[in-house]
């Protein structure tokens, strides 16, 4: 450990805790258990629920709702699932996204930075764990954090999208430390940091409310929060693959706050484990009224689960391409009022990826360079693509590129009249309006 307490990176400084350890976690003191084993448990299904759909589904009154504008219910969503149309499904989701963004499709110059792979809480979704002394876990301190993030670093990288885990030793001002570090080595990049998750058990370590704890890590630094932890909000789910993580009404209530403070954040929806149709169509309403509420959301991202190195390996077969799709299609046609669906392409793999921007996405993400998250639980799509890799990969597809920050803004001045003319998205309003000031200083 080093003088001002932090956890060093190497697996052999990372603590050396009992296996069942009693943290004192802010004003609940909460107890918390570790879990060391990554057995394969018995007691989870051995079959995803979301599956078999039929050709027989009805869908002339989705159809007419979709053409007219109508906004989709509950049962809508679910009959859309229910199809084994996929090209009717498609074809209604790609017609909203091309009313809303006509061949546009984003991308960013990005880097991921993963402060820590150790994590007290031990979802059973999550391959992207371990236990101190373990092989491979890593702990940076923020002077390690800035060399690794300088590591990856050239000009043109707009934004650090930086998640980790709940490090049981880690104290609040570690995670400030390394927000302050990053913004003081690399001032122009946008830190996009931390989920609901990391910010609700970051206020729990600094023993404030979200909001006081918000205005600190806004004041170090952070720019727009990630939309991971989101998982699968209904509780019979949830409780399956993640149940010492916070409850779906908490994460929501967290993301309010974060929107009622002026910043931005993303959402996502983790499918192809446990969930029926229903509850993920349930996840996209319950998403779609606090966006009716705040307008805070920029983006959804559908991550499709990775079985691999969690308990449901041997299980539960990874999502297929057709599931994929899908997803992303009644995803986009349930958020009438998201601006963007995200096809990330390390979940669905680069081809996958490729066919859904006609499927509803409109936005890819972007050159990562280093991806730990999904390639822990076997993600097979690689760490990482060039810019021209992007862009030839989007223009292959018939889309247009467009270079974005992380609020949307275009890069290069010629594409803000392209997005205005293409769609009727006109822009991201609450960044001041115009794209004109899109251009970053
Ligand atoms: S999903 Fe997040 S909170 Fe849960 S064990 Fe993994 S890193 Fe920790």
């Amino acid at each position: 450990m080093s003088a001002r307490g932090y956890q060093l990176p190497m697996p052999w400084a990372v603590g050396r805790l009992s296996q069942r350890q009693t943290l004192l976690a802010g004003p609940a003191h909460a107890t918390y258990t570790w879990h060391m084993s990554k057995k394969p448990r018995t007691d989870v299904p051995r079959e995803r629920p979301a599956k078999n759909p039929s050709a027989n589904v009805d869908l002339s009154a989705v159809v007419a709702k979709v053409e007219a504008g109508e906004r989709l219910n509950l049962d809508d969503g679910v009959r859309l699932f229910e199809s084994s149309d996929v090209f009717t499904v498609g074809r209604l989701a790609n017609l909203v996204r091309e009313r809303m963004h006509g061949r546009v499709t984003y991308w960013n110059t990005n880097r991921h930075l993963n402060p820590t792979n150790v994590c007290f809480v031990g979802c059973e979704l999550c391959a992207y764990k371990d236990i101190p002394n373990a092989p491979g876990t890593w702990a940076y301190s923020p002077q390690e954090a800035v060399d690794v993030a300088r590591r990856d670093y050239t000009p043109d990288v707009r934004e650090f999208h930086i998640v980790g885990g709940l490090h049981p030793q880690w104290k609040y001002d570690v995670y400030l430390d390394i927000l302050r570090a990053l913004k003081e080595a690399f001032p122009k990049v946008h830190l996009k940091a931390f989920t609901m998750v990391e910010v609700d058990w970051l206020a729990k370590l600094n023993k404030k409310s979200v909001e006081d704890t918000l205005d600190e890590l806004m004041e170090a630094g952070l720019d727009s929060c990630p939309g991971g932890g989101a998982e699968i909000f209904h509780p019979r789910a949830r409780d399956i693959i993640a149940q010492k993580k916070m409850t779906g009404e908490r994460w929501l209530e967290v993301a309010r706050i974060c929107h009622l403070k002026g910043l931005r954040t993303n959402a996502t929806i983790l499918y192809g484990h446990v969930e029926t149709f229903e509850e993920r169509v349930d996840h996209l309403i319950k998403l779609r009224e606090l966006q009716d509420e705040t307008q805070g959301f920029d983006c959804l991202i559908p991550l499709a689960f990775h079985p691999e190195n969690t308990p449901f390996e041997g299980h539960m077969p990874a999502t297929d391409g057709f599931d994929d799709l899908k997803v992303i299609a009644v995803s986009r046609l349930m958020l009438d009022n998201f601006a963007h669906i995200k096809a990330y392409w390390v979940m669905l793999t680069q081809k996958i990826a490729q066919v859904a921007l006609h499927f509803g996405a409109n936005d890819l993400d972007g050159t990562i360079v280093d991806e730990r998250i999904t390639h822990a639980a076997g993600g097979k799509a690689g760490k990482g693509m060039t810019r021209e890799q992007l862009c030839t990969f989007i223009s292959e597809a018939g889309r247009v590129p467009v270079e974005r920050d992380t609020l949307y803004r275009p890069i290069d001045p010629k594409h803000r009249e392209l997005v205005r003319t293409e769609g009727s998205w006109q822009g991201p309003a609450w960044a001041g309006a115009d794209l004109q000031d899109g251009a970053l200083a």
